[in-house]
């Protein structure tokens, strides 16, 4: 089984934000799907052969964070009788998601500066603005809930973002809209944390919480969802690994290379509008890249 990870879907790209790599326009998205078709896998189908202790032959499409853009993702799926997995966290739909606002406030910000802390940022450019957000979201994504969201309505006071609606492509989707999604019939929920926190940081009492509290949102929401777990960018170590297994759920990772306990899955991004690499990319579910990623990690751990 191969398993593909997108994260946005966007009619149009946009190409100044901080986390533009991460976009798939429609056409490309529509075109891949196409491709792909014949081998797509419903994720019930798959959850099944998982649980029964076969690996399934085909594909999962998996869409990382619930971007508004997703509407239009499961719109195309459900026009080619497919259906994705949308990993959320239910935080967001209240609260919005924590990168994808520090990103829309260094994007909408019409200040030239970022003062934070001891520090600053210029943030006269694209670039510029990209290096603050890499820099600053590296550091929020260790903390815990509660210190993140202090430090980010810090960094949105300094930043002095105008009143008004976030960015169309930086937006999370509230309930009511991840509601008309799932209606499409091309998308299917499942787990992402409660708000998207670096696991491996927490305490254990914090890391149950983030996984059981988005684990029990699904359940009384009424959506048709699959027990399965998208650790936040990734990241995973034995403790939380088993703390998912111990909530009946299957973890998914961000790469390619993973523990047996964790599937992986294969990002595809802006690049990937490419047919030949989306071709590269998918080709023999994913052997390919599979052996590219991990040569690339013998080279670095012998550098
Ligand atoms: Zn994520």
């Amino acid at each position: 089984m191969l398993t593909l990870m997108y994260h946005n879907v966007l009619a149009q790209p946009a190409d100044d934000l901080p986390i533009a790599g991460h976009q798939v326009t429609c056409r490309s998205f529509q075109l891949q799907v196409e491709r792909l078709r014949p081998h797509i896998l419903h994720p019930f189908e798959a959850h099944d052969q998982l649980c029964k202790g076969y690996r399934p032959q085909g594909v999962v499409l998996t869409f990382d964070d619930g971007a508004l853009g997703l509407l239009d993702a499961a719109r195309i799926l459900a026009h080619y009788g497919c259906v994705g997995v949308a990993f959320v966290c239910p935080d967001a739909f209240q609260n919005g998601l924590w990168f994808y606002k520090l990103a829309d406030g260094l994007v909408r910000t019409t200040s030239g500066v970022l003062k934070w802390g001891r520090q600053q940022w210029p943030l006269r450019s694209a670039h510029e603005r990209r290096w603050a957000y890499e820099e600053i979201s590296e550091r929020l994504f260790v903390c815990p809930a509660k210190v993140r969201d202090q430090s980010l309505a810090e960094l949105w006071d300094s930043l002095q973002v105008p009143a008004g609606v976030p960015h169309p492509a930086l937006t999370i989707m509230n309930e009511p809209l991840l509601r008309q999604m799932v209606q499409t019939r091309g998308m299917v929920l499942a787990n992402h944390s409660w708000s998207h926190p670096n696991l491996v940081m927490l305490s254990s009492d914090e890391y149950r919480q983030e996984i059981g509290a988005a684990q029990r949102w699904l359940e009384a929401s009424g959506l048709p969802f699959v027990p399965w777990f998208a650790f936040p960018q990734g990241v995973h170590d034995a403790q939380t690994r088993d703390a998912v297994r111990l909530c009946r759920l299957r973890g998914f990772g961000a790469g390619m290379v993973e523990p047996n306990d964790v599937l992986p899955r294969a990002g595809i991004y802006r690049m990937d509008a490419n047919p030949w690499r989306f071709r590269a990319k998918t080709a023999v579910e994913g052997r390919l890249l599979r052996l590219k990623e991990r040569a690339r990690r013998y080279w670095r751990g012998n550098r």
